[in-house]
């Protein structure tokens, strides 16, 4: 890149598109942001959203995810009412030991037996970031037009268009069809909002892929319960007996669920890939950044992969 300020074309305002547009456009680029649709209607807008590393993979998740713990935590320090620490417990329904990454967090502790609720043989305490997504990604495209960038609406077709000379693609499950790349399969995801009953801590189930789980994650007034994992679908519809399943699993860790107001039903698709995508590539004469495949932790990895497309783009100069 060789103009004073180079320009950058993001496609997707997930939060992988927002954050990496928030940190070049601070890092002095001339960013614009292209999507199909508005941040608040994105899969990110869906998410819980649980700060945890396990469900995504890549051989810097681990570097990625401590880069966004950190972000978070001086995010909450500030007073961002949309990101809270929040202590809780994950625990497995099989006997295994806490993974290595949660030993180095705020609080961690292993659980002993009689502390875990039923069913579940294994559990550990730590502090973790939740984010309100919806006002969260709000945050981030105020704060990207503080900097100077814009969200624009509309669909980019190819990345052989003329895009400007840089590109960084963060469109999520969209890469399926832009790239296109059939390593990209959606895992459909829904979790239920309810008036909170007064849960103060998270529950997280620790799984070792994307499957059905419990989890309860308060914001405040209100409570997010989860989740599923549907592969292969993307039907954007709550389906109510998933939900009906959801809300019972989770009075089963707290029983004053059952009769809390349902306030409302999301739906996203998870970005699935064997590995995320992150890289550059040379493509129709222009730098295109590929920043997709979160699957089910792109909240987590938001600042640390923003951190990393930055430094692609200024190895290219
Ligand atoms: C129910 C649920 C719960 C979750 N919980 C968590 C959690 O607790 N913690 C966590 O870290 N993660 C969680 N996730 C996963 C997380 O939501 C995703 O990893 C993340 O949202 C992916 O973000 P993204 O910006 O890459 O994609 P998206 O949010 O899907 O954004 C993609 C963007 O690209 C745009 N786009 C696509 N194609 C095109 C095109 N051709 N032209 C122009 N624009 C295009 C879209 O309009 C959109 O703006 C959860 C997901 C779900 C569904």
């Amino acid at each position: 890149m060789t103009a004073a300020r180079p320009e950058v074309l993001i496609v997707g305002a997930g939060v992988s598109g927002l954050t990496t547009a928030v940190r070049l456009a601070e890092a002095g680029m001339r960013v614009r942001v292209r999507a199909l649709r508005r941040p608040e209607q994105s899969t990110s807008a869906a998410a819980g959203a649980i700060w945890d590393p396990i469900y995504a993979h890549h051989p810097l998740v681990l570097s990625w995810s401590a880069r966004s713990y950190q972000v978070f935590r001086d995010l909450a320090g500030a007073g961002r009412p949309e990101v809270r620490l929040v202590p809780g417990m994950e625990a497995s329904r099989k006997r295994i030991p806490s993974p290595g990454w949660a030993h180095d967090l705020p609080g961690f502790r292993e659980c002993a037996a009689a502390e875990l609720p039923g069913g579940f043989a294994s559990g550990w305490r730590y502090t973790a970031p939740i984010i309100d997504m919806p006002p969260y990604l709000a945050y981030l495209e105020r704060r990207l037009g503080a900097a100077g960038g814009v969200v624009e609406l509309g669909r980019v077709r190819s990345l052989d268009e003329d895009l400007g000379p840089v590109v960084v693609n963060c469109t999520g499950i969209g890469a399926r069809e832009l790239v296109p790349d059939p390593e990209v399969e959606p895992i459909r995801g829904q979790l239920v909002a309810v008036r909170n009953p007064g849960v103060r801590e998270f529950f997280a189930e620790h799984t070792e892929e994307l499957e059905e789980m419990t989890y309860l994650l308060p914001q405040g007034d209100v409570l997010l319960l989860g989740g599923s994992a549907d592969k292969g679908q993307d039907d954007p519809e709550p389906d109510l007996e998933v939900a009906a399943g959801i809300v019972r699993r989770c009075a089963g860790i707290v029983p004053a669920i059952a009769t809390a107001e349902v306030l409302g039903h999301r739906t996203g698709v998870r970005p699935q890939r064997p590995e995320i995508r992150l890289e550059h590539e040379r493509l129709g004469g222009r730098d295109v950044v590929h920043n997709y495949g979160h699957s089910g932790a792109g909240v987590s990895l938001s600042w640390g992969c923003a951190d990393r497309v930055l430094e692609l783009l200024r190895d290219l100069t």
